[in-house]
């Protein structure tokens, strides 16, 4: 149990440090957008509990937090190694979109990004055909 914003701060912190080296990623370059989102993640951690992804909007943010899809690092991270946060980069600052499917939003925002590290993440990339389905019938 968290006890302080101070001590999720921190826990989030070596999280992100720990997760960039797994996965082949990079914070943002601009350390506002990385602040903001550590910070977001802290918040949701010690008020509900999981590190919700910030970046969303959510109706029932307690019901979400049961549904794994969008708990840090989420599915989309952990398949298609894409961060709609903007947390997880590339050194320029732009999410890795190569094996994202053509029409997600992250392909569409930013265009083909390709992934300097493919030896790195994607622990669940098998998943993708199962994240498919259930982001046709659940809009990400
Ligand atoms: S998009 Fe995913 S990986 Fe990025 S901060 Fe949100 S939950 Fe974490």
């Amino acid at each position: 149990m968290l006890n302080s914003m101070e001590e999720s701060t921190r826990r989030m912190r070596k999280f992100v440090d720990k997760y960039c080296a797994k996965s082949g990623t990079t914070t943002h370059p601009d350390k506002k957008v990385t602040e903001a989102v550590i910070n977001g993640l802290a918040n949701n951690n010690l008020t509900l509990g999981r590190p919700l992804c910030p970046c969303r909007f959510y109706p029932d943010k307690e019901a979400e937090v049961k549904h794994r899809t969008w708990i840090c690092a989420c599915d989309d991270m952990q398949i298609y190694k894409y961060c709609h946060c903007l947390l997880f980069v590339n050194k320029e600052g732009l999410p890795i979109t190569e094996y994202l499917p053509e029409d997600h939003e992250g392909r569409v925002i930013h265009g083909f990004v390709k992934d300097p590290t493919p030896d790195k993440g994607r622990p669940l990339r098998d998943k993708a055909q199962e994240r498919e389905k259930e982001r046709k019938a659940r809009p990400s």
